[in-house]
């Protein structure tokens, strides 16, 4: 009998150094398949930390056939797998996955810069073995911030983008985006 593989999941504001964590658990193993979103066109074919690690990935934007033959799959920006950008039900696959015996490793955002929880990361939260909570520096004092910031609204709800868009904020200083 197949004992059912491990849903580890980092979870935290952009900035919070979350894929580096995802990363440097990538590098623990041996036999490894690092997703990312097949819209994240940023960093080409790998994962890139703000620390400067980096990993290589595939983009996906549906489950992998060869994935069966990885016993550990790592995936980032777990709250983008979702349609139209996913096609299939992401946490049906991780479960699949699981069943089969291959640990899964996901970071993410657990909030939108609305404080509004992620669908997705909520279902994969209620599964997971092991839920690691990051924060980052919020950008204005400096304490532990939970929360992400939007600089300016841009009517988009999933946007990557980096400082010029987002910036992590404590509970004290956290705001919503100006209209436009
Ligand atoms: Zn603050």
């Amino acid at each position: 009998m197949t004992v059912r593989g491990r849903l580890v999941l980092y979870v935290g504001p952009m900035f919070a150094g979350k894929s580096a964590h995802l990363i440097a658990a990538a590098k623990r193993q041996t036999d490894v398949l690092a997703l990312k979103p097949g819209f994240d066109t940023r960093d080409g074919s790998e994962l890139v930390s703000r620390d400067g690690s980096h990993l290589a990935a595939v983009s996906a934007n549906a489950w992998p056939e060869d994935a069966d033959r990885y016993s550990h799959i790592v995936l980032d920006e777990g709250q983008f797998w979702v349609a139209p950008h996913y096609h299939g039900d992401i946490v049906e696959d991780i479960r699949a996955a699981r069943a089969r015996g291959a640990d899964v490793t996901v970071g993410g955002l657990d909030t939108d810069y609305r404080r509004v929880p992620f669908d997705v990361m909520t279902r994969l939260m209620d599964e997971a073995d092991e839920v690691i909570a990051l924060t980052a520096r919020c950008h204005v004092c400096g304490a532990p911030a939970a929360w992400t910031a939007k600089t300016h609204e841009t009517g988009h709800l999933l946007e990557t983008g980096d400082q010029e868009l987002y910036e992590a904020r404590c509970d004290a200083h956290w705001t919503l985006p100006d209209r436009p």
